[in-house]
């Protein structure tokens, strides 16, 4: 990949990032209503699902059109919900950091990619308890090319810990099927292309912050906790997202004490 920082410096790279990411997280809240219910994604346009008014050019720009109308449809006045703006902010947000932190190389783009697909996948999941593979498996391909892309000498190091992170979750699923879907083995999928070891303590964040929402729901409803199904991506995209920047001093850590 050529270095992009002789093109332009960091901060633009940084803004661009963020650019698109405003316009991926306008594109994953009209995704996130429309693929689970199978509505096609660009027919109708956008448009108020109370009063069917049609969104025009100046009310589908990100984050601003939802301010200046202070959150509400120019149609009826309903109300539009807080959860668009602040999908979109996020996305934003994950496009962008991860490029800031790692610049606009190979590894940085996948870390975003990573951190951008996360979005619509926490969405979804939360709503409709499943992980599109519309999503998670292109992610996951381009995102271990690129990682292989960044490093070609060691090609291996990603396709082991994406085969070996998603081979621990799809034995879970195969003696444990209720703890978790297909769709959370496929999501490992991508986190060990992008996070290389660093998935180890991404997978242990997520069972340990799953757990504690387990422990929690028990003590608060009892045994009909067991009957309350949490979906577990989100718990996987906490792990992901904290590993990204802190997984390799983790695994550091914990080798230093090994040797
Ligand atoms: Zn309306």
């Amino acid at each position: 990949m050529p270095d992009l920082l002789t093109i332009a410096p960091l901060w633009y790279w940084v803004v661009m990032a963020a650019l698109l990411g405003l316009a991926l997280g306008s594109f994953f809240t009209v995704m996130a209503w429309r693929w689970p219910r199978e509505e096609s994604l660009s027919t109708p346009r956008s448009h108020c699902t109370g009063c069917g008014h049609v969104l025009g050019p100046h009310e589908l720009v990100p984050v601003l059109s939802w301010a200046i109308q202070r959150g509400r449809c120019r149609g009826c006045g309903a109300r539009v919900s807080a959860r668009y703006p602040a999908i979109e902010l996020a996305t934003a947000a994950l496009a962008a950091i991860p490029v800031a932190t790692f610049g606009p190389t190979a590894s940085g783009l996948a870390a975003a990619l990573m951190a951008v697909a996360l979005v619509p996948i926490v969405v979804i999941d939360l709503q409709h308890r499943l992980i599109p593979d519309v999503i998670v498996l292109p992610a996951a391909a381009v995102a271990l090319a690129l990682v292989i892309a960044a490093d070609p000498g060691r090609w291996w190091q990603p396709v082991v810990a994406a085969a070996g992170a998603a081979g621990f979750l799809f034995l879970l699923w195969l003696f444990y099927p209720g703890g978790m879907g297909l769709g959370d083995v496929k999501l490992a999928l991508l986190m060990g292309a992008v996070l290389g070891t660093a998935v180890i303590p991404a997978l242990g964040i997520a069972f340990l912050t799953g757990s504690l929402l387990g422990v929690a729901m028990l003590l608060r409803h009892g045994s009909a906790a067991r009957k309350m199904a949490v979906p577990f991506g989100p718990f996987l995209a906490v792990g992901a997202l904290v590993a990204l920047w802190w997984g390799p001093a983790m695994v550091g850590w914990y080798a230093d004490r090994l040797g």
